[in-house]
């Protein structure tokens, strides 16, 4: 038996070197200075200054589990993605977040929830970066950052800013949507486990003869959707800051796995030419009339992370991970997130962030990059370079080389989709008011509108924010107005 086998765990030091005191710096007599040499000391002071990566830019606070997909429909004809193959199961890892707050701050505030999945298939990581909203607030890429800063805090006071927010919005008549969803029911859900996700984005699915869809995610809560009122909201960010993290925690842990049901939309490849609105518009669901939903599988969580920072503060989720049988769409922002999400990994955890547990992939990597900060995996490849004659990888074209694409030529412009110019930003915002809410939640959405804007917003911003609201429903906007006019 070796020494330290047969002794009670003893305190060393990074090195794996005992240490010699937990309690006391090394010192020249009991009041004398501190010794340069007391290197575990400095060891401690500089690794605990160095404990924080940057925190994610947005969806900072969140938590996650392990579990498992199985797929339960033949959903062959649409892709050839071997994860949604019938009898597949595959595990996964799940994250759900806030978008705006920080680390530390509260789960309950009104907010889009982030619904982040990532597969660990045979054919490598796909992941599904999706939110807890079927639409989105902007439809092109080059708006996202100016949205994002609109959110967070004002410059000068360091404070949240809700003129700031409704400036952007009323000037950006695209947010209606997402914006009703938002002071909705569902923008404080009761508990990560008692929501929706949906992909948001449309995706390309292909099969095995090389036909393609266009498809969406929806991924059901089996738990029942079910949400806070603003009040109930208001209370938990004071009692209990971390509601949703923990709660997703103590069910798992008590052995009561949340499960969701996976269902797509799909559209055949050619209705998107004609579709009566622009089919990737990100601030637009395709009504279920049009395209029903057909189940596809199950998620269930059933793992917390042995380690939350390792696992879920390292977790690297990026829409880019497209595994064969499916690829992007035209949709721009989707276009956009493919490159912004690996790049904000590479700086915020390190250009090797794929080999940390919850990014490695659970099949073979033979990928030809090398080296940077932090790789610990030895390079599988044969050869550094290819092509090369000493039997490094080569790609397989004969059956992963035809890309999910389509087909797209004209000259270089900054404009809108030509067919979906007259395309409205009011009527789906307006027909969720009037056709999906009931008259209790048309209160509540009346109520949570006209408390928001009864914050700090200047008149003209306030101002728009009516016209804004009169334009997705006339009656909506008026009972706002009523109240926030003292009414
Ligand atoms: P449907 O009547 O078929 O669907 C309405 C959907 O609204 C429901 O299936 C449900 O989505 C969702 N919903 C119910 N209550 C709320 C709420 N308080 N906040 C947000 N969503 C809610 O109609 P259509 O498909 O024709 O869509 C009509 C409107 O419904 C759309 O303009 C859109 O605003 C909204 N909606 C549509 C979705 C879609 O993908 N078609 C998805 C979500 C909302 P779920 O079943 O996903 O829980």
């Amino acid at each position: 038996m070796t020494d330290s086998a047969q002794q009670a765990p003893y305190t060393t030091n990074n090195a794996g070197i005992p240490v010699e005191s937990d309690e006391h710096s090394l010192t020249i007599g009991d009041t004398g200075p501190i010794l340069l040499q007391d290197h575990y000391l400095i060891e401690k002071m500089a690794q605990f200054n160095r404990e924080r990566v940057p925190e994610r830019v947005v969806h900072a606070k969140g938590g996650g589990a392990y579990g498992f997909f199985e797929v339960t429909n033949d959903v062959s004809q649409f892709t050839k993605a071997d994860l949604f193959q019938p009898g597949r199961r595959c595990e996964m890892l799940a994250r759900f977040s806030t978008v705006a707050g920080e680390q530390g701050s509260p789960d309950t505030w009104r907010d889009p929830r982030g619904f982040a999945l990532k597969f660990y298939t045979e054919h490598g990581n796909y992941d599904l970066v999706g939110n807890n909203t079927p639409v989105f607030f902007v439809r092109d890429p080059q708006k996202f950052q100016d949205f994002i800063r609109s959110q967070k805090r004002h410059p000068r006071t360091g404070l949240r800013n809700n003129d700031m927010q409704w400036d952007f919005w009323t000037l950006s008549p695209e947010s209606a949507h997402m914006v009703t969803w938002l002071m909705g029911d569902r923008g404080i859900p009761k508990t990560w486990r008692h929501m929706n996700g949906y992909s948001s984005h449309t995706y390309m699915w292909v099969n095995q003869g090389g036909e393609r869809f266009w498809v969406k995610y929806h991924i059901k809560t089996d738990q029942g959707i079910e949400f806070l009122t603003q009040a109930e909201a208001d209370e938990l960010a004071g009692s209990d800051a971390d509601k949703h993290r923990r709660d997703l925690f103590e069910s798992i842990e008590s052995g009561d796995a949340p499960s969701w049901t996976m269902k797509v939309q799909v559209m055949p490849f050619e209705d998107a030419a004609d579709y009566r609105f622009n089919p990737f518009d990100l601030t637009k669901v395709w009504p279920h009339g049009d395209y029903p939903l057909i189940d596809v599988g199950r998620m269930t969580l059933n793992k917390n992370p042995e380690d939350f920072f390792v696992h879920i503060e390292q977790a690297a989720f990026e829409p880019s991970n497209l595994v064969p049988g499916i690829g992007p769409s035209p949709d721009k922002m989707l276009l956009g997130r493919l490159f912004s999400y690996p790049d904000t990994h590479r700086y915020r955890i390190g250009p090797n962030y794929a080999q940390l547990p919850p990014n490695r992939p659970r099949s073979p990597v033979n990928s030809y990059a090398k080296d940077g900060p932090m790789r610990y995996e030895p390079s599988r490849t044969a050869a550094v370079y290819a092509p090369n004659s000493y039997g490094g990888p080569a790609a397989d074209t004969a059956r992963f080389g035809d890309p999910a694409g389509w087909a797209a030529a004209g000259e270089m412009v900054r404009e809108a989709y030509k067919l979906h110019r007259e395309d409205d930003d009011w009527g789906q915002a307006g027909t969720m008011v009037r056709q999906v809410l009931d008259d209790a939640a048309r209160d509540r959405l009346v109520s949570n509108v006209s408390g928001h804007l009864s914050q700090g917003l200047s008149r003209p911003v306030l101002d728009r924010a009516l016209v804004y609201w009169r334009n997705i429903d006339k009656e909506t906007g008026d009972r706002i107005a009523t109240r926030v006019n003292g009414g």
